[in-house]
């Protein structure tokens, strides 16, 4: 869209301006071939609409709005003029008829008036359009279309109407102002080829003033008033037929603006989003940066002291020191969580895969937990299928990292009972299942489980320093390895299962490029 207003504002002056165009044509030929003097009053009321709304349209078209006084005083004047030719002998003082160039007229005193309009308002048009021409660079295109359209038709006007005619040649003189359909058509060009002003409601509207403009004309033709009473009132009913059917399309295309421009605000505010989703990813992945390297030192001086390399240590000591350890130890995690976030949603997670055996996957994941979950006094129960497993395309670290954190939370979220482990084929897929006896999961809270930051109500009470990170990592992960990963919890205190499942067949080479290459973003 080129200026303020709606499409339809600036195309309806232009519609009537070919219409108007389109009028002085048949008048001119009703001059020529009927017997109808006064098409010649006809043909000056029909000229004058066109710079009448050519001024209204040039208007609409350069300035952004439009004051209503400067419209009112163009429709005004125009109105006077277009009923001047039928007042007296003001304009026309009288009507010959010419055997070769049809009827002619006696101009009257008032006709200066009529041409000086004329010469106003075309140069008020071309003032403007050069106005825009050079301040409007965006639109240099279709204005020097239009400028070349209104330049041929002034130079063409002005040749038929004055040039030949003062030389005594005045056979082209009826091409003068219908000659502005050169102009209608560089701009109809400018409109198709640049998009510019909605080309349907421009059809429209010109179909309906052609359709509207012939059945005038015919009212004029009538011979017996009973003719013309008979075309005045199918005038009449397609008027009114044509007036609903305009105004349908119009709300139509309203509406389709307005979609149209919702759906751009809606995808813009989605892009600034984007990027400052981005912006936030990369902030949080250089503050964990610079947070994880001190802290991975404190928590190596702290072993290091527990040890005696730095002088004995009293039991107080040791008990705050493994307190230190303990935080330092969380804190990393934590840091830990937010990079691979930041790395998942900005595509930088690097996969290493390779072909992986599950079993032992699992295996060290048991092997490193046992002793949390004796601690806890839980049972940790490991089952491996009978016959060994197909082995899987994944990155083992992150799956195994998905894993251990599934049955660390299930040890943190079981106060007493088991936690199993299950490992086993279905299908073309290697289903790991984490099950506890523990304080399971409302059917609320299920779908907002892998979602960030998202923690369960009462889960504070067991694992205090819990930041809700861990399942939206893992949920990343595995998707990330082609697979899929939910929960399922019959309720509150009924226990909770996880289950994840990874493809045993998936193309290696889709799921470095599709799903673990950077760039790739996941649906999180
Ligand atoms: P965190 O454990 O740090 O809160 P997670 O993302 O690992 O974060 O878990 C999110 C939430 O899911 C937990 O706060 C808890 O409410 C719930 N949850 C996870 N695992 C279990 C489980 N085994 N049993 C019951 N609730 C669980």
């Amino acid at each position: 869209m080129i200026v303020g207003g709606s499409d339809r504002k600036k195309s309806l002056p232009f519609a009537l301006f070919s219409f108007a165009t389109f009028l002085v044509a048949l008048s001119y030929f009703a001059i020529h071939k009927t017997d109808f003097p006064d098409s010649v009053r006809w043909s000056y009321a029909f000229g004058v609409l066109i710079p009448t709304f050519l001024l209204s349209w040039i208007y609409n078209y350069t300035s952004k709005s439009v004051n209503v006084w400067k419209k009112v005083a163009i429709y005004v004047t125009g109105l006077m003029l277009f009923v001047l030719p039928f007042a007296g002998g003001l304009l026309i003082s009288g009507i010959n008829k010419d055997a070769r160039s049809g009827f002619i007229e006696v101009t009257g005193p008032l006709y200066p008036a009529y041409i000086a309009f004329y010469i106003i308002v075309y140069g008020v048009v071309l003032i403007r359009l050069i106005e825009v021409f050079r301040n409007r660079p965006k639109e240099r295109k279709q204005t020097r279309l239009i400028l070349t359209g209104f330049g041929i038709y002034g130079a063409l006007g002005i040749l038929f109407g004055l040039i030949l005619p003062f030389f005594g040649y005045d056979r082209l003189t009826d091409l003068d102002i219908p000659s502005s359909v050169i102009f209608v058509g560089f701009t109809s060009y400018a409109i198709v080829q640049y998009r510019w002003m909605n080309v349907k409601v421009i059809a429209v509207q010109l179909l309906s003033a052609l359709i509207l403009g012939v059945a005038l004309f015919e009212v004029f033709l009538a011979n017996t008033p009973n003719q013309r009473f008979y075309k005045s009132a199918v005038f009449a009913v397609l008027s009114v037929l044509i007036y609903f059917l305009v105004k349908g399309v119009l709300s139509e295309v309203k509406r389709k603006e307005e979609l149209q421009t919702m759906s751009d605000k809606l995808a813009q505010a989605n892009d600034k989003l984007r990027k400052l989703d981005n912006a936030k990813s990369d902030f949080i992945s250089i503050a964990s940066h610079q947070l994880k390297n001190p802290l991975t030192a404190v928590k190596g001086y702290v072993s290091i002291a527990l040890e005696g390399a730095y002088g004995k240590v009293e039991p107080e000591l040791r008990d705050a020191l493994g307190k230190v350890g303990n935080t330092t130890e969380r804190l990393i995690n934590l840091v830990d969580d937010l990079l691979n976030i930041s790395r998942i949603e900005s595509g930088r997670m690097e996969f290493t895969f390779g072909k992986w055996k599950l079993e032992d996957i699992c295996q060290e994941v048991i092997d490193t937990l046992t002793l949390k979950a004796e601690e806890h006094k839980l049972s940790l129960e490991y089952t491996k299928p009978d016959t060994p497993l197909p082995e899987v395309t994944v990155d083992g670290a992150k799956v195994r990292e998905v894993i251990s954190n599934l049955v660390d939370n299930a040890i943190k979220y079981t106060p007493e009972g088991s936690v199993k482990l299950k490992l086993e084929q279905l299908n073309y897929n290697i289903r790991v299942t984490v099950s506890d006896t523990g304080i399971g999961i409302p059917q609320s809270e299920l779908p907002y489980l892998f979602a960030k930051f998202s923690r369960g109500k009462d889960t504070g009470r067991l694992n205090a320093s819990g930041t809700g990170l861990g399942l939206y990592v893992c949920k990343g992960m595995v998707e990330n390895n082609g697979g899929k990963i939910w929960a399922e919890s019959d309720g509150e205190k009924k226990g909770s299962v996880f289950v994840v499942e990874l493809p045993i067949n998936q193309n290696e080479e889709l799921v470095k490029t599709g799903w673990g290459g950077s760039g790739s973003r996941s649906a999180l």
